[in-house]
Parts: C-alpha cells; sequence; structure tokens
C-alpha cells in the first residue's frame, strides 16, 4: 500500500493509506496554521524581521521555492506586494501574465490567493482583473514611510507573504484522507516535494531536536523517492549573514553531516508546543 501524501509504500492489504509520519506532520501544520491565521489577521504587519513566526515561514519559501509546483505562487506573491508597495490596487490578467512569465493557468493560483482574502477577481469586458485587499495593502501602508524601506525589505515581506500561501497549501494537503481528493486540490495535484521536505525539518524541529544528520534526512527522502540532491545545495548554502535560514550551521562528524537549526527555529518551535498544550488543557 503506498500513502496518499507522501508516496512512501508499506506493505499492506489496501492500495491507500495515510502513513503515521503524515498524520503527525498533518497536527503540526494545524497549529501552525492557527497561530498564524490569528496573527495575520491581528497584526498590521507580517514583517519577518519583527515576528519570528513570519520568519519562519519565509526561510521555508526561500527551502522550496525552486520547486516548479509551488514557484508560481512564489512569484505571484512577490508581484502583488510589489504592487501594493507602489500604491497600484488592481493589475489585469495580462499585465500580471507578463510579469509572471508562466505558460500555466493562472486561474488556481489566483483562487488561492482569493481563498486566502488577499485578492479578488473581477471580470473587466475583456479580461479578469485582480483587485489587492485590505489584507495586503495594509502591511505595505504600515511600512511605507519608514527610511528603511527598501529591495531588501520588500523582497522578505513577499518571502512572507509566499509564506502564508505554502502553508495554506501544506493544510489544504493535510486534510487528505481519500484519495480522490487530491483532485481538489489546487492544479489537481498534491505538492508533495514541499510536503515531504518540510515534513522532515518542521517535526525534527518541532519535536525539539537542535540538530540533524544527513543519512537520516537521505533516507527519508529516499523512502518517498525524492532526491536528495533536490534539497542539499540549499541546505548547504548555511551562511550566519543571510537573513534567511531556518539552519545556522552544519559540521562533519565522521562521514555524515549533521544540519544544526537556528535558535529562533528552535525557540519559535518550543513555543508552538506550549501553545498546543494550552490550548488541549483548556479543552
Ligand atoms: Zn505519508
Amino acid at each position: 500500500m503506498r500513502c496518499i501524501l507522501c508516496d512512501r509504500s508499506k506493505k499492506g492489504d489496501v492500495q491507500f493509506f495515510v502513513c503515521e509520519d503524515c498524520k503527525k506532520f498533518s497536527e503540526t501544520i494545524d497549529i501552525i496554521w492557527a497561530d498564524v491565521n490569528e496573527k495575520f489577521d491581528t497584526m498590521d504587519t507580517i514583517d519577518p524581521d519583527i515576528d519570528p513566526i513570519f520568519r519562519l515561514l519565509s526561510d521555508s519559501v526561500f527551502i522550496t521555492s525552486h520547486n516548479p509546483q509551488v514557484a508560481i505562487f512564489y512569484k505571484m506573491s512577490t508581484v502583488f506586494v510589489e504592487c501594493a508597495f507602489k500604491s497600484i490596487t488592481s493589475i489585469t490578467e495580462e499585465e500580471l501574465n507578463r510579469k509572471l512569465r508562466t505558460i500555466r493557468s493562472l486561474t488556481d493560483a489566483l483562487k488561492v490567493f482569493e481563498e486566502l482574502g488577499l485578492i479578488r477577481v473581477e471580470l473587466d469586458k475583456y479580461q479578469r482583473v485582480i483587485i489587492l485587499n485590505d489584507k495586503i495593502k495594509k502591511v505595505a501602508l504600515s511600512i511605507q514611510g519608514e527610511d528603511r524601506l527598501d529591495e531588501q525589505l520588500i523582497k522578505r515581506i513577499s518571502q512572507s507573504f509566499a509564506g502564508y500561501v505554502l502553508l495554506y497549501l501544506l493544510y489544504r494537503m493535510s486534510k487528505i484522507r481519500e484519495i480522490d481528493e487530491i483532485y481538489e486540490l489546487p492544479y489537481k495535484q498534491k505538492f508533495r516535494t514541499l510536503w515531504v521536505i518540510l515534513m522532515f525539518l518542521w517535526t525534527k524541529a518541532f519535536e525539539g531536536n537542535e540538530s540533524f544528520q544527513e543519512k537520516d534526512l537521505s533516507k527519508f527522502l529516499s523512502q518517498r523517492r525524492i532526491p536528495t540532491a533536490s534539497i542539499l545545495p540549499t541546505l548547504l548554502n548555511v551562511d550566519p549573514r543571510r537573513l534567511t535560514g531556518i539552519l545556522r550551521d552544519v559540521r562533519m562528524q565522521g562521514s555524515d553531516r549533521i544540519y544544526y537549526f537556528s535558535e529562533y527555529m528552535l525557540r519559535e518551535m518550543e513555543r508552538l508546543r506550549e501553545v498546543e498544550r494550552e490550548r488541549v488543557e483548556t479543552r
């Protein structure tokens, strides 16, 4: 039998199942989703410099942004945030298409941004027009006028928005328990590479592990038929001067590499565990 979400195979009587790792990860996503959504609705800004949960999302985008399945969501976030900063409140589909330079249909991606309340789509005479909602505009407004407004900041904010979208895709996936439900996901496909890579990294940190071994990661990925080469170059790019990075260090131990999580990542995961504990106690 094969796991519906991560493709891990196991001997068994039925064709499909959901593996224990995926079930556990689904619970972790629930906790993070609840936390991030609450902040998104109440905070004026989602600058990853100010709130570490947005830094975590933004850093996770950095690790997975090369993945073609999710690239369109990242590119779209950047275009919308850039518009907001320039006080442009709407963009036609044609303009958007030109900026994205993609041959993929935008319909499913636009629907995701709509579901999150970030935009709304209206029909002009000839084409669709995308209108930015307050959720994006208020973030731009809260930062505009500050002297530190620069390319780097815009990049960080759009990565946070992309991270929010990414988390939503994971959240949608985490609710799937039957094979047919995959067709209800955007582009009728699961975001398997994204899911598996973040399942490994987030779960390790959420369980309080300060570090992990490269051979564990390789095993985890190969059990799910994902080549290690698809992620290692990004992970190895650990530079403390970089703003992004859920990892702070990598060291050799014998013939294996050990990766260390950034302090903020471990603190943030500990806080989320605490939030969950309190929630269970008051239930
Ligand atoms: Zn699984």
